[in-house]
Order: structure tokens, then C-alpha cells, then sequence
């Protein structure tokens, strides 16, 4: 019960990672919002999360609308009356190199990496500072601290949550409001199987050096310690969750 009384609002909490941290947050106490754009799937998950006896309610959010931002925060505090862990999760990948990469694909990216994200912490802290502090989690990856010939706009919309995260934590720092950056790499998701074919995948399993992919459940763990109270000195922070692909 590591956030037993707290409210946790996920986004892109219908799938992969983002649903694995609403289920673990719900069983570890919280009231849990699942955001994201897939209704079907995210309603899935909160019916699930009820049926293990849970709570949690989905609510449709595109993260880089600012009218679906405060139709969410609205919901969260109807259902729950306050919001104190944010996960800046929902995220699109693309694979286009940098020749390929149009105005409207960089747009799009960063609109969803990184508007998101800026619109999320926005809304987010004014909530948080009325009880008195909170802790946001940005979702960044290891794109933001290495390159591939390709993904040139996820790889720069991910540098930029890496450094807006920073600048969060700094400016919010006094209210105790603690704002962390997760980089992840390897995880075994939908995101990945259905941007990359199967030799792609092979041939990146050699790269990782436990010898296998992670998964969202590994993940949640890693995203709870941020947002419990297991962390309350922890602000600014970076944190490479990757099986050891940046270390060798
Ligand atoms: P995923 O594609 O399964 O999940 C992403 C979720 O975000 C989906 O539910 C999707 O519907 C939602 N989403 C997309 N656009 C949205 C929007 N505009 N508004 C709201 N929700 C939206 O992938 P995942 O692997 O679970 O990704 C979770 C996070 O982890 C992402 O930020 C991703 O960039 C990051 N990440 C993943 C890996 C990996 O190996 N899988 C590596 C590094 C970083």
C-alpha cells in the first residue's frame, strides 16, 4: 500500500507500460485515472483494476489538446476530489529519418512527446500545490542519450522531456512538487511489435545485454518508486531502466 490515499492520473494508460502502472498503482492503493486516446482498451483496464477491487475510471485524453486536459483533470477531481502523482506516459514513436521527417511528422511528435508533457505538468501542479506537493514522472527513453540513423523526431521530442524535466523540478522543487525522468529501453510492448518487423527485433536483443527484452511490469516497479514516498528526496533525477544497453 506504497500510495495508499493518493490520486494518480497515467497517460496512455490503456496499453503496454502505462497500463501495467495503473494496475500495480490501483493494487498499491491509489485511485488511478487512466488517460489515453484508446477508449476500448482503457476502459479494459479500469474494469479489470474494479473487478481485482481497485479503483480506478478511464477518461479519453489527447495529451496535446488543452481542452482535453482540463476535461480530464475535471474528471479526476469528481471522482477522486485531488491528484497527486502525475505520469507523463502516452507517447508516439516514428521511424522516419531526418531527410524523411516532414514539418507535419515533427509537429505530430512533438506535439504528443512534448506539448503533452508541458500541458500535463501544467495542469497537474496547480492540483498539486493544493495538497501540499506531488511527484511527476516523465516517461522520456534512452533515445534521449544516444542515437539511431532514424527517429530523428522521437529522439529530439525525448531529449526534450529529458531537459524539460529538470526544469520542472528546479522550478517546482520549493513546493514540493518532485518532477524525474525514466529512460527505458528494451521494453516489450506494442509500440515496438507493431513499428518494427521481427529482424529488427532479433538483431536488437543482441544489443541488450541481459539477453532479453524488459517488461511493463519491470517498468511499473521502477515508475512506483518515483511516485511513492519512497522517493521524497528525489527531484530532477534520470533514471536508465534498459537491461545495460547504455552501459556497454
Ligand atoms: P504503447 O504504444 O503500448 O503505449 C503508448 C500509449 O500511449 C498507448 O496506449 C497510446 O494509445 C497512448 N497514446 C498515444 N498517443 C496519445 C495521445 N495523443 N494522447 C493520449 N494517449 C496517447 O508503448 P509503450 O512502450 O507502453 O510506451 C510507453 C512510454 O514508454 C512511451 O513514452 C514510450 O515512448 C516510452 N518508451 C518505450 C520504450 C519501449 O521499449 N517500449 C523504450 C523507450 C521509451
Amino acid at each position: 500500500m506504497r500510495l495508499a490515499g493518493k490520486v494518480a492520473l497515467i497517460t496512455g494508460g490503456a496499453r503496454g507500460q502505462g497500463a501495467a502502472e495503473a494496475r500495480l498503482f490501483a493494487r498499491e492503493g491509489a485511485g488511478v485515472v487512466i488517460a489515453d486516446v484508446r477508449e476500448e482498451e482503457g476502459r479494459q483496464v479500469e474494469a479489470e483494476i474494479a473487478e481485482a477491487g481497485g479503483r480506478a475510471i478511464f477518461v479519453t485524453l489527447d495529451v496535446s489538446s488543452d481542452e482535453d486536459w482540463q476535461r480530464a483533470i475535471s474528471a479526476t477531481l469528481q471522482q477522486f476530489g485531488r491528484l497527486d502523482i502525475l505520469v507523463n506516459n502516452a507517447a508516439i514513436l516514428r521511424i522516419e529519418d531526418i531527410e524523411e521527417t516532414t514539418e507535419e511528422l515533427w509537429q505530430r511528435v512533438m506535439d504528443v512527446n512534448t506539448l503533452g508533457v508541458l500541458l500535463g505538468t501544467q495542469y497537474a501542479a496547480v492540483e498539486m500545490r493544493k495538497v501540499g506537493g506531488g511527484s511527476i514522472v516523465n516517461i522520456s527513453s534512452i533515445s534521449a542519450m544516444t542515437a539511431s540513423p532514424l527517429a530523428a523526431a522521437y529522439h529530439a521530442s525525448k531529449g526534450a522531456i529529458r531537459s524539460f524535466s529538470k526544469v520542472a523540478a528546479v522550478q517546482y522543487a520549493g513546493e514540493n512538487i518532485r518532477v524525474n525522468s525514466i529512460h527505458p529501453g528494451g521494453i516489450d510492448t506494442l509500440m515496438l511489435t507493431e513499428t518494427y518487423d521481427e529482424a529488427n527485433r532479433v538483431e536488437a536483443l543482441k544489443n541488450i545485454p541481459m539477453g532479453r527484452m524488459g517488461t511493463s511490469e519491470e517498468m511499473a516497479y521502477c515508475v512506483l518508486f518515483f511516485a511513492s514516498d519512497d522517493s521524497t528526496y528525489v527531484t530532477g533525477a534520470e533514471f536508465v531502466i534498459d537491461g545495460g544497453i547504455l552501459a556497454h
